[in-house]
């Protein structure tokens, strides 16, 4: 088949890091201007060209396209595969729809979190023919394996959901994928040319980005990715994942940024890993997320001496009462013994700051602020709590505001930024919130002691670069928003 695996623009904002297939998506201003490569589009194209299908990946904001742009591309084409999310689903949804006016019989699929948690609502859009939920991968292949065959077995395909003479077919789950080595190593050169991926955290160029885990035994109550990926951790082994590394060095690869959110919890793949790096002086360094409570000292020295410089936290709150409110499983203290050894080691952090939570108040915010603090982590962003479908939250909101589960209503405009039916959940207005959200961020980022520090770490043009193009955007952002 001739597929064309696409990336939108979007004329709402002009950067979306939609690489997290689970569906939490941010725009980029406030990490920095950050953008990434659209790896789960890159991944799906590698295999279905391994299939034998004609595949055709497009990042429209990568290359400047724009929807007309796309639709006088899609002449021979027959069928589109989008990754969608709840914020980005209304646009997405519209331009499949432009987009069939420009072939004859093209078929349409969404994949993504908006599909996998509200099916029925995104089959209900004319634009969408086909959707996929949960992971894509094998779902695709069958499916298009199939539809080449033009008898109607695609059907039957686990995973999908298809419209029925007015009605909504939703078939049953495709089991998860347990054996993560039988995906292909990403073909890289399927990017365009010349395209701008600059991303704040990364310190070497080029660089590339993976994925050796899915799944979270977390139970945040706010979080997509257990009820998108599953609440057990599957990961690629280390040999697999060693294999890709080498691979990166190979092609010229600097950097790699992990973009699992359980890397560091399969302990004895890991040790295997970071040793085998070190022993073969490896060229690469990365960057990492991490759960607080799986990282000891130790790991983390081993990490600092495989390559890794930086890794994001999901602090969230600097209150412990807030912490077991949405259900976090860890502790302040927790918290401060993994920052405490992270600086130790050289390695520079993240702490990730949602407020809006259940229980927040402006006295829960002071305590983060004294927390962060002490925690003292090198970069931070705040974000207003987004209750997301398929979460307890959502549920918990739509006691009070059933129709959000009728339509669509988050929107990737004033995503994090405006507060998201959250006077179910805490007693501060949305006024307020939306106040501290750019408070915060001025707080810590116009720290005279912080900004001489981040001067002080200044080695090279490229770091200076970094600084500046990075500042600027966070600088902004505190100022004006996204
Ligand atoms: S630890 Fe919590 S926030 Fe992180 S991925 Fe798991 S469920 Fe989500």
């Amino acid at each position: 088949m001739k597929i064309m695996v696409l990336n939108p623009s979007s004329v709402k904002v002009e950067n979306v890091i939609r690489d997290a297939l689970y569906g939490c998506w941010c725009k980029g201003k406030r990490i920095g201007g950050a953008k990434t490569p659209p790896y789960p589009l890159l991944l799906l194209t590698t295999l279905l060209r391994q299939e034998g299908h004609d595949v055709t990946m497009l990042d429209a904001p990568a290359q400047h396209l724009t929807v007309l742009d796309l639709t006088k591309m899609m002449a021979g084409f027959q069928a589109v595969v989008v990754n969608s999310s709840v914020m980005t689903f209304c646009e997405d949804a519209e331009v499949l729809k432009m987009l069939k006016t420009g072939a004859d019989s093209l078929k349409t699929v969404l994949m993504g979190a908006a599909p996998t948690f509200m099916p029925e609502l995104c089959l209900k859009h004319e634009g969408i023919d086909i959707i996929v939920r949960r992971e894509p991968e094998f779902v695709l292949r069958d499916l298009f394996n199939r539809l080449d065959f033009g008898d109607g077995r695609w059907r039957e395909v686990l995973g999908i959901g298809y419209k029925n003479n007015g009605s909504f077919i939703v078939n049953d789950f495709y089991p998860f994928i347990e054996n993560l080595d039988q995906l292909p190593f990403v073909d890289w050169s399927l990017l365009p040319k010349n395209a701008d991926y600059f991303n704040p955290v990364i310190k070497r160029y080029p660089y590339v980005t993976d994925l050796t885990t899915r799944g979270c035994p977390g139970r945040c109550t706010f979080c997509m990715s257990p009820p998108f990926s599953g609440y057990k951790v599957r990961g690629r082994s280390a040999q697999n994942v060693l294999e890709g590394f080498r691979k990166f060095v190979r092609e010229g690869y600097k950097e790699v940024y992990l973009r699992d959110e359980m890397f560091t919890a399969l302990k004895a793949r890991n040790s295997q890993i970071l040793s085998t790096m070190i022993k073969e002086k490896m060229d690469l360094t990365w960057v990492c997320s991490a759960k607080i409570g799986t990282l000891t000292r130790n790991d983390m020295r081993l990490m600092r001496d495989a390559g890794c410089h930086y890794i994001k936290f999901g602090v969230e709150s600097g209150d412990q009462g807030i912490l077991d409110n949405i259900k976090k499983g860890i502790t302040v203290d927790q918290i401060k013994q993994t920052f405490k050894w992270a600086h130790e080691s050289g390695i520079e952090t993240h702490a990730h700051i949602m407020i809006g939570n259940p229980g927040e108040s402006k006295g829960t915010i002071e305590r983060t602020i004294a927390f962060l603090k002490e925690i003292n982590p090198t970069t931070a962003t705040f974000g207003i709590l987004t209750p997301y479908p398929g979460t307890p939250l959502f549920e918990k909101v739509a006691e009070k505001y059933p129709q959000i589960k009728k339509e669509f209503s988050i929107d990737l405009a004033s995503l994090h930024s405006d507060s998201f039916f959250t006077d179910t959940l805490c007693e501060l207005s949305a006024e307020e919130l939306a106040y501290y959200e750019k408070a915060l961020h001025r707080w810590f980022y116009w720290r005279p002691v912080y900004l001489l520090r981040w001067l002080m770490r200044i080695r090279s043009l490229s770091d200076l670069r970094r600084v500046i193009r990075a500042g600027t955007r966070i600088l902004d952002f505190s100022v004006r928003g996204d």
